[in-house]
């Protein structure tokens, strides 16, 4: 049977729990376990679909379909385990079940509580499908004090007495803050966070102690003896300048070390840990720099790209280069005399991410006209690819009004709501002005290549498969008109409906894809568009 990890947060959010959690697993991987990663969050949203970028960073996408917190893109990264829609559950959706089953009538009669059905729901979601796992880890989102993780908690403490103690390991994320005007390092918001959860019934195992300076011993054993914590599992956790140092930082410190001595596992052989060399040695020793434009939408807030951030980095890997990334504003080219060439001339590639809405869209396709124009290598995802296509339609097809009817009606719809479609579960209908939320093309779907298209050769392979989320889609009328201006059709859905992959044979590189090919981008295995685009970055930079 699986055993589990539990993984809370103390003093301040923001401390890097889901980062923690990633590593532990990446580091248990390297020791040949098998794990997964869960995460419970507190708040009302049945998913995070329908919250805004800026409040709650991205949204990342599983190949089931599930619109789930950033954190799982994390998950997935360091440890290659493809995350599915049960490893994300909210408050919002636990009650939204209880509560479609109490108005069914199936409590038959009695009174509906936090505690057994809400604590009893979590405990369900944390032990489903655990089959042929050594260890899950669940992180539980907020910081524990609030009101909203209350049940979460006391499910964990529950699950403790219902497992045992050689099944369940609690692992505390904490602070110890540095106070300038003293010089020192402080541990009393440590020792409170502590007690709160003691006092809820949870006695942390392993305590990880986030820092900006080194954590001298004497405090490490104070934090032990006030925190009811062995010495040694203490875990000093400063700050690492990337976060694909973090699992190599934490193994130095003995954080895997310790919880498995915590579950009474006696540590093997040393974990393997020479993928997370190779990609240091990468990230310190790069052989070049490449600088690309990301123009968009959410720039304000670097967690509104997560994943994208990560995948242009990755690119970066395959290729032994750093990349800079300058995160441009679409509305500064909104103005039809905006200087685009000024900001854009530095550049050695630009990419259009995916986003909602029309505010930006304007600057978005004079952006990539200038990457058409210029022979810069342009590289338009989702969104991006609908402007590709409408910057296309307007400027060589001449059809100045073409637009998408996500920006309202219009008589050029290259861009559209598509009503039904196939998927693996049967047909798919929507309607425009349906409800918002879940209402997407969502999660993996199959897609064919072109033979002799650019894209097919950077794949290596004509059938690929990738994560979607959008609710328009690229209208296959326009398709003749469009390949007239040079801008190729080059991979569709296998029924020919869907346009998944445009790019221009004539330029540099210059491609535009329906999905997400940042969500299954990893450090150890860059996305081949991202290490391609990079690769043309390269060249663009030689050039410049
Ligand atoms: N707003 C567009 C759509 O819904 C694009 C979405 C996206 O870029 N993820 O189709």
């Amino acid at each position: 049977m699986a055993r589990f990890i539990f993984i809370t947060g103390g003093v301040v959010s923001s401390l890097g729990k889901g980062l923690m959690a990633a590593s532990l697993a990446a580091l248990l991987q390297a020791r040949g376990f098998k794990v997964r990663i869960r995460k419970f969050d507190p708040y009302l949203n049945v998913d995070p679909g329908t919250m805004s970028p800026y409040q709650h960073g991205e949204v990342y996408v599983t190949d089931d379909g599930a619109e789930t917190d950033l954190d799982l893109g994390h998950y997935e990264r360091f440890t290659g385990v493809s995350a599915r829609q049960t490893d994300n559950v909210t408050s919002g959706r636990i009650y939204q079940q209880i509560i479609t089953r109490e108005r069914r009538g199936d409590y038959l009669g009695a009174t509906v509580q936090v505690i057994p059905h809400v604590t009893d729901a979590i405990k369900q979601f944390a032990l489903a499908e655990t089959d042929g796992l050594d260890f899950v880890l669940c992180e539980i989102g907020g910081t524990v004090g609030d009101i909203e993780s209350l049940p979460f908690i006391e499910a964990i403490r529950q699950l403790r007495n219902d497992l045992g103690r050689d099944q369940t390991v609690f692992v505390h994320v904490t602070l110890v803050p540095f106070i300038a005007a003293a010089g020192e390092l402080k541990t009393k918001p440590t020792q409170h966070s502590v007690k709160e959860l003691t006092s809820l019934g949870v006695q942390p195992d392993v305590l990880v102690c986030r820092c900006e300076h080194p954590l001298p011993e004497a405090e490490r054993a104070k934090i032990a003896a006030f925190c009811n914590v062995r010495k040694e599992a203490v875990i000093p956790a400063l700050d690492a300048k990337s976060i694909y140092e973090v699992p190599l930082q934490y193994h130095g410190e003995g954080l895997d070390f310790e919880v498995l001595r915590a579950f009474g596992i006696t540590p093997g052989l040393a974990p393997d840990l020479r993928r997370w060399h190779d990609i240091v040695d990468r990230l310190h020793n790069p052989e070049g720099e490449v600088t690309i434009g990301v123009v968009g939408k959410y720039v304000g807030l670097p967690d509104a790209y997560k994943s994208l951030n990560e995948a242009l980095i990755h690119g970066g890997l395959a290729n032994r280069v750093k990349v800079n990334i300058q995160w441009i504003d679409a509305e500064l080219f909104d103005a039809p005399d905006s200087d685009v060439a000024a900001k854009l001339e530095p550049l050695h590639a630009i990419l259009v991410p995916g986003a909602f809405g029309e505010r930006g869209a304007e600057g978005k396709i004079q952006a990539i006209r200038f990457a058409r124009e210029r022979n810069v290598p342009f590289f338009g995802i989702c969104f991006g690819m609908q402007m590709a296509c409408v910057e296309g339609m307007r400027n060589l097809g001449g059809v100045p009004d073409a637009s998408s009817t996500e920006f309202g009606p219009t008589q050029q719809p290259v861009v559209g709501i598509i009503e039904e479609w196939m998927s693996a579960e049967g047909i798919q209908k929507r309607e425009a002005g349906g409800d918002l939320g879940g209402t997407m093309r969502l999660g993996a779907y199959p897609a064919k290549l072109a033979g002799n298209s650019h894209v097919a050769a950077f794949y290596g392979s004509t059938s690929i498969s990738e994560r979607h989320r959008h609710r328009y889609e690229v209208n296959v009328a326009y398709r003749d008109a469009l390949e007239e201006g040079g801008l190729v059709f080059s991979g569709m859905s296998p029924d020919d409906l869907l346009p998944e992959i445009v790019e221009r044979p004539d330029h540099p590189w210059f491609v535009g894809v329906q999905f997400h090919p940042e969500l299954k981008s990893k450090p150890f295995d860059p996305h081949p568009l991202f290490a391609s685009f990079i690769e043309a970055a390269l060249r663009q930079s030689r050039l410049v």
